[in-house]
């Protein structure tokens, strides 16, 4: 499981059924929505135990060859990460934070017994994918290419043990605007009957299986006409988490802007801590900690609590305009989107844009 001391050495294959200029200007023209397009190159680096991370390549995209006994499509080792990269009005591509996804990769490897791939080579595998699909970074605004890096368990054997080969690959999205009409207020559905992570469980790893469990929640949250599923802890029910896959914001009208604490049992998203440090400099007080559905209710009656939102790399912050439960809801759909969040949110899409002076050094070129 040692990191590789020497930097990997690449082979790049270029694809022989990449598409014609004309026909990716055609696609990135069109309506991009999220994750439905892929670029024409993938990453892919093997591990096994006994020569760890080798065989770095950049490929033509298109489908694996695995044993049906891969590991992978029994037990579900497997994690996962999710970052971008903007194009600045220069031309010039850029990332947010990488070295925050790989470390949390390693700690969802760490998590599911899968191998760490060094930080380096997590920036490397971007850097090497753009370096052959640059192309296909969108220039409209507020679009992005989004880069799904993955470890997948691809041993065939059906013990139940960690497996001892593994797949380390990236394949990468144009994305469109997330809100093609503005930024709107959305529901958010409280899953009072599931869980998606329990204590001891995997829910601060960034694994398929956690993903697995929110989607009847989810199917739930849209059968009563919400847009994501809020999970609350999975110890006393009754603290906030997280969403399906987003983290979870409360503004006071105090100035004091609160998130539930990194419990276990929630994933440690990097926009989060942008967010809690973008909070910061504006004097906001920030508290990371237990955050009750009665403190919520509450402080909405009283008046006290002004705006919530949700945050991630996909919508980067959406605010949330209700939340509803088993016969309860809090909030007002119809409120308009609160000052602190759409300012947060224009601060943060400006740094990523490079709009205004990237002053933490969050960026990193391609
Ligand atoms: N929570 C979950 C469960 C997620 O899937 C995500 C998206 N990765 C987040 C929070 C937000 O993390 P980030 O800001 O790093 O995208």
């Amino acid at each position: 499981n040692a990191p590789t001391a020497a930097p990997l050495a690449w082979r790049v294959t270029p694809s022989d059924h990449a598409r014609s200029a004309e026909q990716r200007a055609a696609i990135l023209g069109g309506e991009l929505g999220f994750g439905n397009i892929f670029t024409d190159h993938m990453v892919a680096i093997e591990w096994d135990k006994a020569r760890g991370w080798h065989d770095a390549q950049v490929r033509g995209y298109g489908p694996l060859s695995l044993d049906p006994a891969a590991a992978v499509l029994h037990y579900g080792q497997e994690i996962f990460e999710g970052i971008k990269a903007y194009r600045h009005a220069d031309g010039s591509i850029w990332t947010f934070r990488p070295h925050a996804n790989a470390r949390r990769m390693q700690h969802s490897a760490a998590r599911l017994a899968l191998p760490q791939l060094p930080e380096s080579e997590f920036v490397e595998s971007l850097r090497q994918l753009i370096a052959i699909d640059h192309d296909w970074v969108p220039w409209a605004p507020e679009t992005s290419l989004y880069f799904r890096p993955f470890m997948i368990a691809t041993e065939a054997f059906l013990g139940v043990r960690a497996a001892n080969t593994v797949s380390y690959l990236v394949i990468a999205s144009p994305a469109g605007a997330y809100f093609s009409k503005g930024v709107a207020p959305v529901s958010i559905w409280l899953s009072q009957h599931y869980a998606r992570a329990a204590r001891g469980g995997t829910g601060a790893a960034k694994c398929g299986g956690n993903y697995a469990a929110s989607l009847l929640p989810q199917q739930e949250a849209r059968a009563q006409g919400c847009s994501q599923v809020l999970f609350l802890d999975p110890v006393e029910e009754k603290y906030l988490e997280e969403l399906g896959g987003m983290n979870v914001f409360l503004v006071y009208k105090d100035g004091r802007i609160v998130t539930p604490e990194l419990s276990g049992s929630i994933l440690e998203g990097v926009t989060r801590s942008s967010i809690l440090q973008l909070a910061r400099d504006r004097g906001l007080r920030v508290e990371e900690r237990k955050v009750s559905i009665d403190e919520w209710r509450d402080g909405v009656a009283s008046g006290d609590i002004a705006e919530a939102f949700a945050c991630g790399t996909a919508a980067v912050v959406t605010p949330i305009g209700e939340l509803k439960g088993e016969g309860f809801s809090i909030g007002d759909i119809n409120a308009p989107a609160g000052e602190v969040t759409m300012a947060i949110r224009k601060e943060l899409t400006d740094i990523q844009y490079g709009r205004v002076p990237d002053r933490h050094g969050w960026l990193v070129k391609l």
